[in-house]
């Protein structure tokens, strides 16, 4: 065996060595330890640094993080390993291959260097988070491309007995509800529905219904004009007219709608409102079948222990007139701050259709009687719910509606 293939053997054999030795021990030391003296040499070690950085990367990418919080440290952890400026694995190829090269190998050696900076760009912050996922983050893809990336590889870590995502519902307003209420029991009476104009002319609005313009009763209305021979309808009332002229009697009919007056907004008030009024006319009506019509509504509304009451009153369009009252719903007739401590609460005006009235609807009041009423649906809804404030109808806040 010459001397030279002796001399070779060492540096094999350091080879070996060398390759048993982790990345991080063979940065440590010089690259005359290492025994890399050669160009050849030199392109492997850098090669080994590559693959390094490159499976490192590769496995952090692969295992991922739960949240946003572990990401950031997984990246930076991983980013300072390779890049910090001390102590970092780049930064200690520089120290201890680059600059203790010996002069002979310092153009390879440079030219490498500078390659696996460019490489190493790769574990930078910024590139390196946009492509380590969070899992928190996978069910919003899945909802974003539900049915196109429903894969293994995006439930992968994935909880999947989670409840699933919830289509919020949408639910009929309460005033609606209350309508529909008070127009079931009616319709189980016999009743029909009928409806007309929101915007009204002053003769149905008001001369029909014994209102002329001279009536004093005209400014119990705040009503909102049109014009002058035009308004936004102060009541339901001008739909009874028009049914009559169109039907002629006998008639049973409902007129739910909306109503506008020229109200203060309050917690009572409300520039528009719903109402319900009621008609029936027919031959030998009497004050006794509004009495008890209106006294088993009450009943079926409220509930069999309401109590009801009826107190004179005056209206234009009925005569005699009359305000039914029930027993307080909310302390059940013993006196509380809702009923001013009476045990009642007024709920409609009601009365035997004025003479007038008939015959501005076409039909004979020497014939035919009748009576009507009028109610407000979201003081009755208010009753119902013990709602305080009207204004809460009209708002449109979910958080309240969605009680419904
Ligand atoms: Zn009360």
């Amino acid at each position: 065996m010459s001397g030279s293939e002796a001399d070779r053997r060492i540096p094999n054999q350091r080879a070996h060595t060398r390759s048993r030795m982790s990345i991080d021990e063979k940065i440590s030391k010089t690259l005359n330890d290492l025994d890399a003296i050669s160009p050849e040499a030199i392109g492997e070690l850098f090669g080994e640094v590559t693959s390094a950085l490159e499976s490192e990367r590769k496995a952090l990418i692969a295992a991922g993080a739960g949240d946003g919080r572990e990401r950031s440290q997984k990246v930076k952890d991983l980013r300072d390993r390779w890049l910090a400026r001390k102590g970092g694995l780049v930064s200690l190829i520089d120290e201890n291959w680059l600059k203790k090269a010996p002069k002979e190998l310092k153009p390879a050696v440079g030219r490498a260097f500078n390659q696996l900076r460019q490489v190493a760009t790769c574990v930078d912050t910024e590139s390196l988070l946009q492509e380590v996922r969070v899992q928190a983050d996978v069910p919003v893809r899945l909802v974003a491309h539900a049915g196109v990336e429903f894969t293994a590889e995006v439930i992968r870590g994935q909880d999947l007995t989670l409840p699933g995502y919830r289509q919020p519902m949408g639910s009929i307003h309460p005033v609606t509800q209350v309508m529909r209420e008070i127009e079931d029991i009616f319709l189980g009476l016999g009743f029909s529905i009928e409806s007309g104009p929101e915007i009204e002319s002053v003769y149905y609005n008001f001369d029909a219904l014994n209102i002329p313009e001279s009536h004093p009763a005209r400014d119990d209305w705040d009503t909102l004009y049109v014009n002058s021979e035009t308004v936004l309808r102060t009541h339901t009332s001008p739909v009874q007219i028009r049914a009559m002229e169109k039907h002629g009697a006998p008639l049973y009919i409902l007129c739910p709608g909306k109503a506008y007056r020229h109200d203060n907004p309050d917690s009572t008030h409300a520039t528009m409102f719903h109402q319900v009024e009621g008609l029936a006319v027919d031959r030998d009506i009497s004050f006794a079948d509004l009495k008890g019509t209106l006294d088993y509504f009450a009943r079926k509304f409220f509930g069999d222990k309401i109590k009801t009451n009826f107190v004179p009153s005056f209206f234009p369009f009925t005569e005699p007139s009359g305000e039914l009252s029930i027993s307080c719903v909310f302390c059940g007739g013993e006196g509380c701050r809702v009923c001013k401590e009476s045990g009642w609460i007024e709920v409609m005006g009601c009365g035997m259709v004025h003479p007038e009235v008939l015959r501005h609807g076409g039909i004979d009041p020497e014939r035919y009687s009748g009576w009507a009423f009028g109610l407000g649906v979201e003081r009755f809804a208010m009753m119902k719910y013990d709602i305080n404030d009207i204004q809460l109808f009209h708002q449109g806040d979910v958080r309240f509606l969605e009680q419904f």
